[in-house]
């Protein structure tokens, strides 16, 4: 049985919102639609520009022309435009001084067209405050199967067992470790007495029953991008390192009946 933790929409979420970076079709050809339209705006003599207008538009421009019924895909875009926006763009205050106009694109800030910004424009999407966070989590020089799971367990996307019991009926969701009565995902890798020893002997010598009261995502952000005490490069590697090998270890036990071992997760 494959257990889906997250959702689509976080999936197709980008990297700096904390997703993955999927693209979902439909927002997709929107997007593309939107750039062939201001390929047709701003160069009114180019090749498509001029086949659609001798086939849909002979006696007027783009922008003015009505949409027939038998119309193609490319034609069709001017359906995604709402009046209130039309509105806006009417009501733009036009300078006094004599330059020669010229049209930009809202979504840019030099502008100029892009895909990307048509396309998170669609989602409706801005830079959130925790982009610097979700950036540097893709930056860590560590292999791109340790960033996925720093990013899953920052999503609570592990099987930690009170996420489990989310999506399963579980008999209990105490930790089989510890006896601890919420196996969290901070509890997994942080607070449990084997993580938490872990982390003491480590070279951040932390003494992570500070964290106690904390989420996750206050211990992730606490290392990575906190002004005070965000770690320099090389050590955020070691950190998310630290993390995937006490991970490793939590899953080894239970299946192969081995004992955790402090000094090998710091060794491997
Ligand atoms: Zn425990």
């Amino acid at each position: 049985m494959k257990l889906h933790l997250l959702g689509w929409d976080i999936i197709c979420s980008p990297k700096s919102e904390g997703g993955l970076g999927f693209k979902k079709a439909e927002f997709n050809n929107l997007a593309m639609l939107a750039r062939n339209a201001w390929m047709i705006i701003e160069n009114p003599n180019c090749l498509l520009a001029t086949v659609l207008k001798s086939r849909y538009f002979p006696r007027t421009d783009f922008l003015n022309a009505k949409c027939p019924s038998n119309c193609s895909w490319t034609w069709k875009l001017n359906t995604h435009f709402d009046d209130a926006s039309v509105e806006k763009i009417i009501t733009i205050p036009l300078s006094h001084i004599c330059t020669p106009d010229m049209r930009a694109w809202e979504l840019s800030k030099n502008g100029r067209f892009t895909y990307k910004s048509a396309y998170l424009g669609l989602r409706g999407l801005r830079p959130s405050q925790c982009s610097a966070f979700w950036k540097r989590i893709w930056k860590i020089r560590v292999p791109y199967k340790i960033q996925v799971f720093t990013w899953k367990a920052t999503m609570n996307a592990l099987p930690a067992r009170i996420i489990l019991n989310t999506r399963m009926h579980m008999l209990s969701v105490d930790c089989t470790r510890c006896n601890d009565p919420h196996e969290s995902i901070l509890h997994a890798l942080v607070l449990r007495p084997f993580a938490s020893r872990v982390w003491f002997l480590s070279s951040f010598c932390v003494n992570t029953q500070a964290f106690s009261n904390k989420s996750f995502i206050d211990w992730m952000m606490f290392w990575l991008v906190d002004l005070v005490s965000e770690l320099p490069d090389g050590d955020q590697c070691f950190f998310v390192a630290i993390l995937w090998s006490i991970w490793q270890s939590r899953k080894n036990p239970i299946f192969q009946n081995v004992k955790e071992n402090d000094s090998a997760v710091l060794m491997s």
